[in-house]
């Protein structure tokens, strides 16, 4: 992803990002998709950031951010249940949005 779009989603969200994530594929490759997601990303972040505001968890962090056969993969170094939740909720939802343009789209198949 850009890095200016990057950092929007970096630096609004001090609850998933502010922790040093060098250590983590995030920290060292960034989101690891195209900018048509943008939005998707966003809005899960600021779903995730505020059950954070309400329900704490010290040490969060947001590992990986990537995208894999078509589908959004956002690990976290937590299993919280809700939050799990939104994140397959988030997943299913980015099979129906174009990684490139952002516009309704699905998944094909590639001819080998
Ligand atoms: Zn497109």
């Amino acid at each position: 992803m850009k890095k200016e779009l990057q950092d929007k989603i970096l630096q609004r969200f001090p609850y998933l990002f502010s922790n040093i994530y060098y250590d983590t594929p995030l920290g060292q490759r960034g989101i690891e998709c195209m900018d048509g997601w943008f939005d998707l990303i966003y809005e899960l972040c600021s779903k995730v950031n505020n059950i954070l505001i309400s329900n704490p968890i010290s040490g969060f962090k947001v590992v990986q951010i990537k995208e894999k056969f078509g589908r959004l993969r956002f690990y976290t170094n937590n299993d919280i249940r809700e939050i799990k939740e939104l994140i397959r909720e988030y997943s299913d939802k980015s099979e129906t949005i174009c990684e490139v343009c952002g516009k309704p789209a699905k998944i094909t198949k590639r001819i080998r």
